[in-house]
């Protein structure tokens, strides 16, 4: 009997978009749609993705949050940060390193980073990828796909997040060649970081995409060089907007005379500023704050709508969304605006992800929570062939 390879390949910010302008992988797997991303970063997106689950379910949504009884970064309370010169300290790498540090100490498994929050901030939160999110039980509060293909016994690989995407390719190449495993999940996160940066360059996008379409066409070799049949599924978390300007929101804020700590504590990520608010007479100035920025407070129905309605409001009591293209600088996700950002309504088509397949699924995923659904029904069960 024949077996039949499932192999999902996630391609971090393969935007529906850039799909069809350049009619990516569209002889090799012409079954394609666009697919609704679920809003947040790739901390709340991934999530969603490896359990069909909402934020507030899963619980992950961006990677901090207020909670200064367990930050793991109480201690820093203690910094003599006046004698820090914030040129040494603030460097990327120094950060970076610490985070490292941080994470051993703490037997941290998951992608774990300061950003640019400040040092003065950090000891007032917590954060939320400190697990491997990808391992099984690593969603804690709902169970994820590694759970899941382990319960339904499948023959089954799921790429390691921290090697790099050609390392994961070949990896996957190796597994198909040999025959031996029936349900794949190839995790690559390069075409992010690129187009973070390139995302208006069409020529070196192209150039990207047919790299990746090669990699698609040797992992269909490697497939039938072991003489099975492989369903190969192409998905996606989000696209990416290019830029359409900048907005100081902590000037805006200081000009009001908002500060951290004093009422509200606030965390500004790219393209979202999220308020906890402990002085209910702040609400009118940090409205009147940010009446003409270019974005507005989420409501309650958006909140729903977006599934991040968080009965605790874990991750801020507000939450004041940017337009699209529009991203925050500087922000405690970094000083300076990125050619390209995600993270903006799930309502603007450039945040809308793909799904490509070279099997016409029996129902197309609607949202990136769908996914799962397809990972794990029966109905394109390896096994049975
Ligand atoms: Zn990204």
């Amino acid at each position: 009997m024949k077996t039949r390879v499932e192999l999902y390949l996630f391609i971090d910010a393969l935007g529906w978009n850039i799909v069809r302008e350049h009619g990516f992988c569209r002889e090799l797997l012409p079954y394609q749609a666009k697919v609704r991303t679920q809003f947040g970063y790739s901390s709340g997106a991934v999530p969603t993705i490896l359990s069909g689950k909402t934020p507030r379910e899963h619980g992950h949504f961006s990677c901090f949050y207020y909670s200064p009884e367990t930050s793991p970064f109480r201690w820093m309370r203690l910094l003599p940060l006046a004698l820090m010169p914030d040129a040494l300290f603030n460097r990327h790498r120094i950060r970076h390193r610490l985070a490292k540090l941080i994470a051993k100490r703490n037997g941290y498994t998951g992608y774990f980073e300061l950003y640019s929050l400040p040092y003065s901030h950090l000891p007032s939160f917590d954060y939320s990828e400190k697990n491997d999110i990808f391992a099984p039980g690593g969603l804690r509060k709902v169970p994820n796909l590694a759970d899941v293909w382990q319960r339904q016994k499948r023959r089954s690989h799921i790429s390691d997040w921290r090697l790099p995407s050609r390392e994961n390719l070949r990896i996957g190449e190796e597994l198909l060649r040999q025959g031996k495993t029936d349900s794949l999940f190839l995790y690559t996160a390069e075409l992010d970081s690129f187009l973070h940066f390139h995302v208006s360059e069409p020529e070196r996008v192209a150039e990207k995409l047919r790299e990746y379409e090669r990699a698609v066409m040797r992992l269909l070799e490697a497939a039938s060089s072991s003489g099975r049949e492989c369903a190969l599924h192409v998905i996606s978390d989000h696209g990416m907007t290019p830029l359409a300007g900048a907005c100081d929101l902590g000037r805006l804020l200081a000009g009001r005379g908002l500060r951290f700590g004093e009422g509200h504590a606030s965390v500004l990520d790219s393209t979202m500023a999220r308020f906890w608010i402990f002085d209910p007479q702040l609400r009118s100035r940090l409205a009147a704050a940010l009446a003409d920025a270019p974005g507005h407070f989420l409501s309650e129905a958006e909140k729903q709508r977006f599934g991040i309605d968080f009965p605790d409001r874990q991750y801020g009591d507000e939450i004041f969304l940017l337009d699209p293209g529009i991203q925050i600088a500087p922000s405690d996700m970094g000083r300076r605006p990125l050619p390209g950002m995600h993270g903006f309504t799930p309502d603007d088509s450039d945040s809308d992800a793909a799904f490509l397949s070279n099997v016409e699924p029996a129902e197309y995923p609607a949202w990136i929570g769908d996914y799962f659904t397809l990972m794990t029904s029966g109905g394109t069960d390896g096994r049975r062939g």
